[in-house]
């Protein structure tokens, strides 16, 4: 008899729309892999009884997508390192009868913006738009590639003042209301789903100089609201998400297979598969 590929899957909701089938379709094939990757659609009420259902299947490991990330944070443990700064867990593992929850979200943007763009975040001084579940999860990562500086604005300021007290030791780290934003940065991450609706959250003109290089995590044909917005301002250059989420994709790979797959092959025929 013949086994099954083992079996992987993304759960959210929505997420017809999702490309980590082709993704890790992709990286099984370059890799060697024998696995399939499916994708669950889940009610927040659901949750549980998903991933239950999809651990009795013989499922090995799931990403986690919006908005269930804070879910599978308290389904899970042990949780890595980065998924406890995170307070949210993008990759689950089944591991000797544990639910393993690791967050490569922040990973993922890091490695593509030093890796694949050539980002230097040593030193930088860097706005972050948006204190969500992604903000939350790029912080740490971001601080611990040396950032000089990190300001956190966010249109419910609360929020950032919130996500700042979680570093309480870090001097490096800062909240400001979005008007109060000062000064020209070297990076500028757009961390909102303002993108989604076609909107640019209210970052002042002058936070973009010609030295700034802007990054939205949202990722789309064309470029985003918020890209639009920072190349008529000057910006040095710009990228949107989609090297994060391949890059995201890669490190969970790792954490299910052992094994890293190449990215940048992926990341072309991803970036095809939108046109
Ligand atoms: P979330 O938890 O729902 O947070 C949304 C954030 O956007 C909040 O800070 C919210 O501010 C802000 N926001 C929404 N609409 C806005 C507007 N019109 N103007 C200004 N701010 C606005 O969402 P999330 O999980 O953090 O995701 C954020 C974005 O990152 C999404 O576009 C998602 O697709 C993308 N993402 C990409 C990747 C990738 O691999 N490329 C990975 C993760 C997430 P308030 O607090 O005031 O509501």
């Amino acid at each position: 008899m013949v086994d099954a590929p083992d079996l992987y899957g993304l759960i959210g909701h929505p997420v017809a729309h999702s490309r980590s089938p082709l993704i890790h379709r992709l990286f099984a094939a370059q890799t060697g892999q024998d696995m399939s990757y499916v994708l669950l659609d889940a009610d927040p009420a659901e949750f549980d009884d998903v991933v239950a259902d999809f651990r009795n299947r013989g499922g090995k490991g799931l990403n986690v997508t919006v908005p269930h990330k804070e879910a599978a944070f308290r389904l899970s443990g042990p949780r890595t390192e980065r998924a406890r700064m995170a307070g949210a867990v993008n990759t689950l593992a089944w591991q000797d009868g544990d639910l393993l929850g690791d967050n490569t979200d922040g990973a993922g943007l890091v490695r593509d913006l030093q890796t694949n763009l050539g980002i230097r975040l040593e030193d930088a001084t860097i706005l972050v738009a948006g204190a969500g579940g992604a903000a939350s999860g790029i912080i740490g990562p971001l601080l611990d590639c040396g950032a000089g500086c990190i300001v956190i604005a966010n249109r419910t300021p609360e929020r950032a003042d919130t996500l700042v007290a979680r570093f309480r030791s870090c001097p490096q780290l800062q909240s400001a209301p979005f008007p109060e934003v000062r000064g020209d940065f070297d990076l500028i991450i757009n961390a909102t789903s303002a993108s989604l609706s076609g909107q640019v959250p209210p970052v002042p003109d002058t936070a973009v100089g010609p030295t700034t290089f802007c990054y939205d995590l949202m990722y789309s044909k064309d470029p985003t609201a918020f890209l639009a917005w920072a190349v008529a301002r000057g910006a040095r250059d710009s990228a949107d998400g989609l090297g994060m989420l391949v890059e995201q994709a890669a490190e969970s790979f790792l954490v299910w297979r052992g094994i890293r797959p190449a990215t940048a092959p992926v990341l072309d025929e991803v970036r095809r598969s939108l046109s």
